[in-house]
């Protein structure tokens, strides 16, 4: 039976248009169990939730303030991995202590494994650093179009390891694609409110990239684009220095990150041109809020970003409330 059914998937894959319904029904047992999906971060979990609902059982590794460039796996997640039907992760080295365990589990039979920002094309992502073997940056969810495409693909891997539910999983994408189109608009218009000058993003790490390529930000960090090095003296002062030139009106701590390299730019600034930098509030960079609030889904994550860096850097200019 677990032949068939795998033989099945194969087939549903090469050919899903034949698979709208599967053709022949699993057994009681197989179809009664929902598919049981593990996603690594919170942004994935929520696509998931997006185009799934109800139909699959939902696990997500890595909570809110949780730092996936340097989270290694504990016992119990290893049997949440074996577990699971579906694995899907980011890719790219954000997970980079957990990369080997995927690459070991995708060889299993009846086990789906994917790295979904992996399946972006390579002409859209941006470079990390491809001499150390990292030929991209992985905090792709930070252009919305990106992420739109991160939908299609778990929609497909849904549909092909779930053909019964392919309806389902066909119809939300598309629901929640049309959302994903609202949000790009509203990060754009967002955006034109901050005044030219002063478009620069200052974070502790480089995970906003793709946010400053996708609407116009220039983006500076202390860290780069993993937190797995600590930031250096150097590293703090380099960056004061851009924010005391460019008159740079506030800098941003993030929820994953100790706000102390922040704090330290903000003393260099201080000591350099007795200028006081605002902190321009918290940003969500590799996690997201607290499951059951706005910020706890990517929409709502990804307006908060945005709002929150409107409101720093074009305060005097817009009259924010504070
Ligand atoms: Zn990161």
């Amino acid at each position: 039976m677990r032949v068939r059914w795998i033989t099945l998937m194969l087939i549903c894959m090469l050919l899903p248009a034949a698979c709208g319904r599967a053709p022949t029904a699993p057994s009681a047992e197989e179809a009664d169990a929902p598919l049981t999906v593990l996603a690594t971060t919170q942004q994935i979990a929520d696509v998931v939730e997006n185009v799934a609902g109800d139909a699959v059982e939902l696990f997500t590794l890595l909570g809110p303030g949780i730092d996936p460039h340097t989270y290694v796996a504990t016992e119990s997640d290893i049997s949440t991995f074996t577990d699971a039907d579906v694995i899907l992760y980011n890719g790219h080295h954000l997970e980079a202590q957990l990369e080997r365990i995927f690459d070991q589990l995708a060889g299993e039979e009846g086990k789906t494994v994917v790295a979904v920002a992996e399946q972006l094309a390579e002409t859209s992502l941006l470079s990390w650093e491809p001499e150390a073997g990292l030929p991209n940056d992985p905090h792709v969810w930070n252009d919305v179009r990106l992420w739109k495409d991160v939908v299609g693909v778990v929609g497909e891997t849904l549909v092909a390891a779930d053909p019964a539910n392919a309806q389902t999983y066909q119809a939300n994408a598309e629901v929640y694609t049309a959302e994903l189109d609202a949000l790009h608009q509203y990060i754009l218009e967002q955006v034109e409110q901050i005044p030219q000058e002063q478009r620069v993003l200052v974070t502790a790490h480089d995970a906003f990239g793709y946010l400053g390529r996708a609407y116009g930000l220039a983006v500076e960090a202390v860290q780069g684009l993993s937190t797995a090095t600590e930031a250096g003296t150097g590293d703090v002062q380099a960056l004061a220095e851009i924010v005391a030139e460019r008159e740079v009106p506030a800098i941003f701590i993030e929820t994953t990150i100790s706000p102390r390299t922040i704090e330290a730019v903000q003393a260099a600034v201080r000591a350099e041109t007795g200028r006081e930098v605002t902190i321009g509030g918290e940003l969500y960079s590799d996690a997201m809020g607290d499951p059951g609030t706005p910020e706890g889904t990517y929409v709502g994550m990804m307006r908060h970003n945005i709002d929150t860096i409107v409101s720093a850097l074009s305060a005097p200019i817009t009259g924010a409330d504070e």
